[in-house]
C-alpha cells in the first residue's frame, strides 16, 4: 500500500532578510511573526547602544564588546559582522533547534552575515528588501528620528554598497506597501516549504 503524501512533516529552513536600515524589513517581519506560529525570529546579539524604545531580549541581546568577543571565541554564533562600527551576531542554538522543529527562522541580518550564512548553510533562503528609491529611504530614516545626521549619512552610504550584493540573494521585494510585502514574504515561504529538493 502507498504511504500517505499528506503528512504534516514540515521542513524547517533559514530565511535571511537583508535590506538597508529604514527600509521597513522590521515591520514586515513583525507582521509575519504575529500571524504565523511556525515562523520564528532569531534575536541577535549586538554591542551597539540600546535605543529608547528597544528592549533587551526582544529587539536584541544588548551586550558589551567583551562579551561579544567571548561568544565568538566559544563559537556560539552562527554568523557575525561589524556593521556601522558595532558587532552584530546570530546566537546559534536557538536557530538550529527551531529548524529541527520544522520552523522557518528569520534572520534579519546585514549582507556580510548573509554571505556567511549562504556559505555555511546552502539551503538558506535569502531575501533582499529594497526601498522604492533612495530618496524615500533617506526620508524614512530621518523621520524615524533615532539617528543623528552623521549616522543617517553612514547608513545611506552602506545602503548603496549593500544593494551591490543583490545578485547573491534568491528573492527581492520592493517595499512600497507593507501589506503587499508581507504577502510576498508569505508566498516565498510557501513555495520554499513545497520545494522537493534544494
Ligand atoms: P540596527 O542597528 O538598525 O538595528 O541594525 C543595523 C544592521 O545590522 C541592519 O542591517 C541589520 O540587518 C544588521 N544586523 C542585525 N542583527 C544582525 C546579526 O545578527 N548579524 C548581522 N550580520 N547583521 C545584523
Amino acid at each position: 500500500m502507498l504511504s500517505s503524501f499528506g503528512g504534516s512533516m514540515k521542513k524547517g529552513f533559514l530565511m535571511v532578510v537583508s535590506g538597508p536600515s529604514g527600509v521597513g524589513k522590521g515591520t514586515i517581519c513583525d507582521i509575519l511573526l504575529r500571524d504565523n506560529e511556525d515562523i520564528k525570529y532569531s534575536i541577535s546579539a549586538t554591542s551597539r547602544n540600546k535605543r529608547p524604545m528597544e528592549e533587551h531580549g526582544k529587539n536584541y541581546f544588548f551586550i558589551s564588546s567583551d562579551e561579544f568577543e567571548k561568544m565568538i571565541e566559544e563559537e556560539k554564533l552562527l554568523e557575525y559582522a561589524k556593521v556601522h562600527g558595532n558587532y552584530y551576531g546570530t546566537p546559534k542554538d536557538f536557530v538550529l533547534n527551531s529548524i529541527d522543529n520544522g520552523d522557518v527562522v528569520i534572520l534579519e541580518i546585514d549582507v556580510q552575515g548573509a554571505l556567511q550564512v549562504k556559505k555555511n548553510y546552502p539551503d538558506a533562503v535569502l531575501v533582499f528588501v529594497l526601498p522604492p528609491d533612495f530618496e524615500e529611504l533617506k526620508r524614512r530614516l530621518v523621520e524615524r528620528g533615532t539617528e543623528d545626521e552623521e549616522t543617517v549619512n553612514l547608513r545611506m552610504n552602506n545602503a548603496k554598497k549593500e544593494v551591490e550584493f543583490l545578485n547573491e540573494y534568491n528573492y527581492s521585494i520592493v517595499n512600497e506597501y507593507v501589506d503587499d510585502s508581507v504577502e510576498k514574504m508569505k508566498a516565498i515561504i510557501q513555495a520554499e516549504r513545497l520545494k522537493i529538493k534544494k
